[in-house]
């Protein structure tokens, strides 16, 4: 991971904490020197650096006062009340994998790092659900109830490092989300250290509230678990996740593979396979350009002949199976594949999806990254693929562009080369205008990395006025101080 520009960053609590300057900071380090074990605290500057931004290279961090690595809810609640007295903001952070900003720090702020509080508190096979502390890592809890042969199918191509809070708090997707959904989908219970009326009375910033169920069903109050994932840390810490499970997959799943001669025939096959109604668990696309970059890092042996191409996999077993990856095969050649090939072998088909997977790190290695996230209806992807292909031949950018296409969601990366201001204005106003061609066609600025530092204006132009207001109100209720994760969302 590199580092992100610092420059000052200030949401409101920040903007207060960083005027008391230097004695700010130092009473604020005195008073967490009181209240916690000392190894939590991080004041070396490097290392407070390190844990202040998140992976998205273009989004500005601010410098922090102080950083805590929790080990426990108490502590996190220590941390709170420490910073409510102070006035100091507070950002959570998981595993800094996110790539909007979300976790980058703020002038004055602590930022909270929650990436020890790593333990699987229960897996209960008896009704398949499991209780996490949020530093748990993505891919740890799939081996930890794979023991038990269960499966928790949330599938971010950052898997093996981003932590379960983060992905909570980002409602993060995946690979496989086409088809067994969201973290939101499995996320039955929190417990979140909070502010505003969490007792029910005053503003009581660091206490503890649970929120949600461990049933299947239940629809006892309002969606406070729904309204927190996917709130990027502005409404409190989340300290243990409640999660749905499923049963482990049996059966080896078959790979679809189509290449394409452009981005836009592979962008009709994908609202083919929809209008069809098709139902890969997965349908990923990667441009040859991602491919090269790949294969010039890790040498797996890929070609990139083609322009695009798509990788479907079809987990029915059985005949049925078979069947569904003929119809995925038929859909492509009738989009213009220059060929499709199927394949059971895991090996092989596991080359193309880690390819996908290690798109993003390898273009990292090339230059400073500005990742987009638009996601437009299905049968608009060819369309936009298209636009985002003359957006950037009229700004003079390169792009390389990678899609959990099957929900629409499109990733064009946007490489600059280092220290050209030039090509990073150019980067910029492409990265707006992709987001207006994305909410012209009736898609979101962000289908899965949220909205951050990144996305705050795009965000405003996509929502309705009327819909900003009930956020606002939201979190004016619940943080009425805004200290938690200001400026962000
Ligand atoms: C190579 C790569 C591939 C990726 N692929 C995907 C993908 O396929 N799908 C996808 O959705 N994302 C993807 N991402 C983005 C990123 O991994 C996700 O957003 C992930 O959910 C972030 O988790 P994290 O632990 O790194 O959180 P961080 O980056 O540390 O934080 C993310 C946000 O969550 C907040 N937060 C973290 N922990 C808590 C907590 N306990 N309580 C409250 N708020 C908290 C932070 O303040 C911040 O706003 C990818 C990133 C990379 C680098």
């Amino acid at each position: 991971m590199k580092s992100a520009q610092t420059t000052g960053v200030t949401g409101r609590a920040g903007a207060g904490a960083a005027e008391a300057g230097e004695a700010g900071t130092g009473r604020l380090i005195e008073a967490l020197s009181r209240a916690l074990p000392g190894d939590r605290i991080v004041a070396d500057p490097d290392v407070l650096a390190a844990i202040s931004h998140d992976d998205a290279e273009w989004a500005p961090a601010g410098q922090a006062a102080a950083g805590v690595r929790a080990r426990s809810e108490a502590e996190v609640q220590q941390v709170v009340r420490i910073c409510a007295e102070l006035g100091a903001a507070i950002v959570p952070r998981g595993a800094g994998t996110g790539l909007s900003g979300g976790a980058n720090a703020v002038d004055g702020c602590v930022v909270l790092d929650l990436a020890r509080m790593d333990r699987v508190v229960e897996i209960d096979r008896d009704n398949l659900i499991c209780v996490v502390q949020p530093g748990v890592v993505n891919n740890d809890l799939k081996s930890a109830v794979a023991e038990y042969g269960l499966w928790y199918p949330p599938d971010p191509a950052s898997a093996m490092w981003s932590t379960i809070g983060g992905n909570v708090a980002t409602n993060a997707g995946g690979l496989c989300c086409l088809k067994y959904g969201v973290t939101r989908d499995y996320v039955l219970g929190l417990r979140a250290v909070a502010g505003g009326p969490a007792t029910g009375g005053a503003v009581a910033y660091g206490d503890a509230v649970r929120l949600g169920r461990r049933t299947t069903k239940g629809v006892a109050g309002l969606d406070m678990v729904g309204l927190f994932v996917g709130s990027e840390g502005t409404l409190g810490v989340v300290t243990e996740v409640t999660l749905r499970l499923r049963p482990a997959l049996t059966g080896t799943p078959r790979t679809t593979v189509g290449a394409f001669p452009d981005l836009v025939s592979a962008g009709e096959a994908v609202a083919q396979i929809t209008r069809r109604g098709l139902g890969p668990s997965v349908l990923e696309l990667l441009d040859r350009a991602c491919l090269a970059a790949v294969e010039d890092w890790k040498h797996l042996g890929l070609e990139a002949s083609a322009a695009a191409l798509l990788l479907a996999r079809v987990d029915t077993p059985g005949e049925s199976g078979a069947a569904e990856a003929d119809a995925l095969g038929e859909a492509m050649a009738s989009a213009g594949a220059l060929w499709v090939a199927q394949s059971t072998d895991d090996a092989e088909a596991e080359a193309l999806f880690e390819a996908r997977r290690l798109a993003y790190p390898a273009f990292e290695r090339l230059g400073p990254v500005l990742t987009e996230d638009v996601c437009v209806p299905r049968s608009k992807v060819p369309v936009m693929l298209a636009q985002i292909e003359s957006i950037a031949a009229r700004h003079g950018v390169q792009i390389a562009t990678i899609a959990h296409a099957g929900d629409g969601n499109l990733h064009p990366l946007i490489v600059t080369p280092p220290g050209d201001e030039a090509a990073r204005s150019a980067a910029q106003a492409a990265f707006e205008e992709f987001l207006d061609a994305a909410i012209a066609l009736g898609g979101t600025v962000t289908g899965e990395h949220g909205v951050g530092l990144l996305k705050r204006d795009g965000m405003r132009r996509e929502l309705d006025p009327g819909s900003l207001a009930m956020q606002d109100a939201v979190r004016q209720a619940l943080d009425p101080r805004r200290l938690f994760n200001p400026g962000k969302g």
